[in-house]
C-alpha cells in the first residue's frame, strides 16, 4: 500500500494473488485504530461531542440525518466495489467508507464479488435468500464470514492448513472490529456513540439486509432471483437512494451507478418483475 497505484486496485484482485493479502489488509487497521485510539488517550482528546449539551431537537434532527448518510454510505460502498466512483478515488472512496460502515472495504469487495458470482446459491451465496426477512438477515450476519474464509479456500486450495490460517485470520478480523470500535467510541464520545453510531449504523445494516431480501424476491417466498421492484414503496426508495430497488438491472449491469438509468444507457426498460405481493401469493 506504499505506492498510490493502490488507489487504482479492486481488493478482490489483489486477495486473489496474494495469499497474505487479507490478513495484513486488517493487520494494518488492526494496528491503525490501535495507534490512533493511543494517540487520543495519551493527548486526552475529549471526543468531538465533549461539552454539547444534549437537547430534544439534536437527535429529532441527528437521527434522520445520519440515518440516510449512513444508508447511502452502505450504498455507495457497493457502488465503490463495482468501480463506479472515478478510477482516481474510487478505492480510496471504498477504504473511508468501509470505516464508517465498520466492516472494511475488502471484505465487502470480496463477498460481494461472491454474491454476484453465486447469487441465490444457497450453499454459496455470502447472503443467500430465505422467505422470512428476519432469517435471511440473522443468518447473513455468521454467514457471510464463513463464505469469506470458504472464497479463500476457493482460490488457495481447501486444506486443514489453510482452514486454520483463515480461523486465525477472521480472529484478527475480530479483533480489528472491537478496537475500531473503540476507536470510533474515543472520536465521537458516549453519547455520539451509543445514541447515534451504533444503533443508526446496524439500523442501515437491517434496511440494506431488507433491501438485498426484497430484491432476490424474498416477498414471493420462492424462486429466488434478482428482480426490479417499483410499486408502492420501492418507488419512494428508488428516489431517495438512486434505483437501488432495480437489482435484476444491477445484477445484468453492475456498472450503472443507478440502475434505474437503464434505458437512457441501453435502450428499452428490462421488463420490470414488479408484482405487487398480493398478486405473488395468488
Ligand atoms: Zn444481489
Ligand atoms: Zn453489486
Amino acid at each position: 500500500m506504499g505506492s498510490l497505484s493502490f488507489l487504482s486496485q479492486h481488493p478482490f484482485q489483489q486477495f486473489k494473488k496474494d495469499r497474505h493479502f487479507y490478513l495484513r489488509y486488517d493487520a494494518f487497521y488492526l494496528a491503525a485504530c490501535v495507534g490512533i485510539s493511543a494517540l487520543m488517550l495519551v493527548t486526552h482528546f475529549p471526543s468531538i461531542t465533549a461539552g454539547v449539551e444534549w437537547k430534544p431537537w439534536h437527535f429529532a434532527v441527528g437521527v434522520p440525518v445520519i440515518l440516510y448518510f449512513l444508508i447511502c454510505a452502505h450504498l455507495w460502498i457497493h457502488n465503490a466495489t463495482h468501480g463506479n466512483f472515478p478510477k482516481a478515488i474510487n478505492r480510496l472512496v471504498g477504504e473511508v467508507l468501509g470505516v464508517i460502515v465498520f466492516v472494511r472495504y475488502a471484505s465487502w469487495d470480496i463477498v460481494h464479488m461472491r454474491h454476484h458470482r453465486f447469487s441465490d446459491d444457497s450453499g454459496k451465496d455470502p447472503h443467500p435468500t430465505y422467505p422470512s426477512y428476519w432469517k435471511s438477515f440473522f443468518h447473513s450476519i455468521v454467514y457471510v464470514e464463513r463464505q469469506l474464509q470458504q472464497q479463500y479456500c476457493d482460490v488457495w486450495g481447501d486444506t486443514e492448513e489453510n482452514r486454520r490460517y483463515e480461523a486465525f485470520r477472521a480472529k484478527v478480523s475480530y479483533g480489528t472490529n472491537i478496537v475500531l470500535a473503540i476507536s470510533w467510541y474515543l472520536f465521537l464520545g458516549p453519547v455520539g456513540f451509543f445514541a447515534f453510531f451504533l444503533p443508526l449504523n446496524i439500523f442501515a445494516a437491517a434496511f440494506v439486509g431488507h433491501f438485498n431480501w426484497s430484491t432476490h424476491n424474498g416477498a414471493a417466498g420462492r424462486d429466488f432471483r434478482p428482480v426490479n421492484l417499483n410499486h408502492g414503496y420501492y418507488w419512494l426508495g428508488n428516489k431517495l437512494f438512486t434505483g437501488i430497488y432495480f437489482h435484476a438491472n444491477h445484477h445484468k449491469r453492475p456498472n450503472l451507478f443507478n440502475p434505474a438509468r437503464w434505458e437512457s444507457k441501453f435502450g428499452p426498460q428490462e421488463p420490470c418483475v414488479d408484482t405487487p405481493r398480493e398478486e405473488q401469493a395468488a
